[in-house]
């Protein structure tokens, strides 16, 4: 009622008072205070042995209503309780709501600890992995999804973009795995069936293919015909123009379908599991001598295409992909600058990883265009590039053979300046 200073002051001055009329009224002044303190020593131990057996009561229960220090202490206590117990009821509902909302998702969640050991899963993950509460409960993932794919994902820590595996435990589903990591706390893996996807994404890659493979053949039989028209001078000075175009556009077919044919067997086959070391000299000596050829179809005579010192250093990857990625970058590089531009081809190491360089100085690539030109189809200047006798798909193509050799494409392209594309090849596909 009176607070703890108030019931302190009070309990304080009724002693005093206490001593001072036992003292005047019997005059044993030593023996009044002896007495009062001795009684407020009981009263204090009696008050705290009842707070001690309320303490080991059930929160709740309410502490003998006898006023003073004590029940002061107790009111404090309970309303601290009664605050703690909103708080943990309010913790309680929020975690409730969290895993129903959770248990409705259609992905799977499960949270693996810094040891990859499996630590929780929502019900999704229950149905998409076979998870068992008994059983599963602190095993290593690894021992779930068997598949050396999962462990290197896992081992190379680059989690930028999901796997997608076979379902351990459905035969024909495909399962789509993304992790992040959690301070502390573990990891958080993301799963979700993407059978339908992978079907539909092969659907697509198998019908560009059988379409341009069916194209290839009638197209072969025209452009040879064209062909004969023009060498024997089967029509007259009038049509031989219309026949050139004719025969011009045949040709770009051509390489249109042989461009299609290429990504689409990249992205429809495994990469070679026994890479050949490629000498990075063959590579760059190769791509030289096609650019050769590129000058001369494109009247670029005097673009001069030269190399830095390339170090004895080979590659592990296919010759046939390695090249063509190589040829396309120096393709693109005489094709897109003006004539008498200066290319220059090098090999430096970065850290572990090996970076082959394909710098001109050319017109450079607007900064807006940059994060798009590796899509399909992609160009910055459509009339120019068509003129070029672009395709529309090299730089498609090279993203995805480095993607095939553990690399990246990177590129960097300042406008009225030029622009550097790099190969970048992971430390583990490079030899002295
Ligand atoms: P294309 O067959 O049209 O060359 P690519 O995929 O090889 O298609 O290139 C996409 C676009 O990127 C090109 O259309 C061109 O506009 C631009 N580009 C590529 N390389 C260069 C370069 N070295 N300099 C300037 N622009 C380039």
């Amino acid at each position: 009622m009176y607070g703890y200073f108030g019931t302190t002051i009070i309990q304080s001055l009724l002693l005093f008072a206490g001593i001072i009329t036992a003292g005047e009224l019997t005059g044993f002044w030593m023996e009044s205070a002896l007495g009062f303190i001795s009684l407020a020593l009981g009263i204090s131990v009696w008050r705290r042995n009842q707070m001690y057996r309320w303490l080991e009561k059930r929160p709740g229960q309410p502490m003998t209503q006898v006023p003073g220090l004590w029940l002061d202490m107790t009111r404090r206590i309970q309303k601290r309780e009664a605050e703690l117990s909103a708080e943990r009821d309010a913790t309680h509902r929020l975690l409730a709501n969290l895993h129903q909302s959770l248990a409705s998702l259609d992905a799977g969640l499960v949270h693996l600890t810094n040891e990859w050991r499996i630590n929780w899963w929502n019900k999704p993950a229950t149905q998409l992995l076979g998870l068992r509460e008994a059983f599963d409960k602190d095993a290593s993932v690894f021992n779930l999804v068997r598949t050396p794919e999962l462990f290197d994902y896992v081992e190379a820590q680059q989690f930028e973009l999901p796997i997608t595996l076979p379902s351990p435990i459905t035969s024909g589903t495909m399962l789509e795995y993304t992790v992040c990591s959690i301070e502390h706390t573990g990891y958080l893996m993301v799963v979700r069936d993407v059978t339908r996807f992978t079907r539909l994404e092969r659907m697509r890659s198998d019908f560009i293919a059988n379409v341009s493979h069916e194209l290839k053949t009638p197209l072969t039989v025209i452009t040879g015909y064209l062909e004969t028209i023009l060498d024997n001078q089967l029509v007259s000075d009038g049509g031989v123009r219309a026949v050139e175009q004719a025969f011009k556009q045949a040709d770009r077919m051509n390489s249109l379908i042989k461009d299609l044919l290429m990504l689409s067997q990249l992205e429809t086959t495994e990469p070679d599991s026994d890479p050949q070391k490629i000498r990075i000299q063959d590579l760059v000596e190769n791509a030289i001598q096609d650019a050769q050829e590129v000058k001369k179809a494109v009247n670029k005579v005097d673009t001069q295409i030269s190399t830095g010192v390339i170090p004895r250093i080979s590659v592990l990857g296919d010759w046939n992909e390695l090249s063509s990625a190589l040829t396309n970058l120096t393709g693109n590089a005489v094709r897109y600058s003006h004539d008498g531009a200066d290319i220059e081809i090098d090999f430096k190491m970065r850290g572990d990883d090996g970076v082959l360089t394909i710098r001109d100085n050319g017109p450079g690539i607007p900064p807006e265009h940059l994060p798009r030109i590796t899509e399909r189809f992609y160009r910055v200047d459509n009339s120019h590039s068509r003129e070029t006798g672009g395709t529309g798909l090299g730089l498609a193509i090279v993203k995805h053979i480095l993607y095939r050799h553990g690399g990246t494409l990177e590129v960097t392209s300042k406008v009225a300046q030029g622009s550097e594309f790099r190969m970048v090849f992971p430390a583990d596909r490079i030899e002295s």
